[in-house]
């Protein structure tokens, strides 16, 4: 594929959410290692029926609330929807209590939608500032969900304006910031996300609905 914005090979993260554990096990027999789940509660159920694979990656990618920290710290590989510094600061507290680290993305909101979570694009440098303060959290990336639109070009200046962000951020060099995932793209737009310079992908139903 063209890519005028490469940010090396592209990770791609089966979206397991609406599929059963039966699923997963076929996924995983096709090779497939890493698996992302957007409910925490329909997400350890999983991981647990799941012990056996010891290679096996999972990725939180749905809204986190404060007092569920507790159960996904050491039991992901990366929580890709952190989106406050005040979440950031409980995950911290609970990495320390469980004494693990834990990747985190930044999910931004970069179109602006009133129903999606997300920092807003303008605080991305304030809560990046704010990992100083860190000492088991290392934030490894963005993250981004886009709109729904038909035309999935129009999606382009939404990509770019956060791929232009995580290249500027490739160079904040800190213990805890290692700006390495860009993590754009689902079924529906994962080429114009790819594009622009995504380098993870989240895939549900064009892995599992086939
Ligand atoms: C469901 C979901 C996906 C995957 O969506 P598909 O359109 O099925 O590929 C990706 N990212 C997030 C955050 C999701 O909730």
């Amino acid at each position: 594929m063209d890519r005028p914005v490469d940010n090396g090979p592209v990770k791609l993260i089966a979206v397991s959410k609406y599929h059963t554990i039966d699923n997963i096990k076929e996924a995983y027999a096709d090779g497939q290692r890493v698996f992302a789940e957007n409910r925490v509660q329909e997400m350890l159920p999983k991981i647990e029926a799941m012990n056996d694979a010891k290679d096996i990656e999972w990725h939180l990618i749905g809204h986190l609330q404060k007092n569920k920290v507790r159960q996904v710290v050491g039991k992901v590989a990366m929580i890709q929807s952190v989106d406050s510094i005040d979440l950031l600061h409980e995950i911290e507290k609970r990495a320390i209590k469980a004494d693990c680290d834990v990747n985190i993305l930044l999910q931004v909101n970069v179109a602006k939608e009133e129903q999606k979570s997300g920092i807003a694009y303008e605080d991305i440098d304030a809560f990046v500032e704010e990992m100083a303060k860190m000492t088991r959290v290392y934030l490894k990336g963005l993250m981004f969900i886009a709109p729904n639109l038909d035309n999935k070009e129009d999606l382009k200046p939404y990509f770019r304006k956060l791929s232009d962000k995580f290249q500027v951020l490739k160079n904040h060099k800190s213990d805890h910031v290692e700006m390495q995932w860009l993590s754009m793209g689902m079924s529906g737009d994962y080429e114009v996300a790819v594009y622009e310079g995504a380098n993870m992908v989240r895939i549900g139903s064009a892995i599992f609905n086939v």
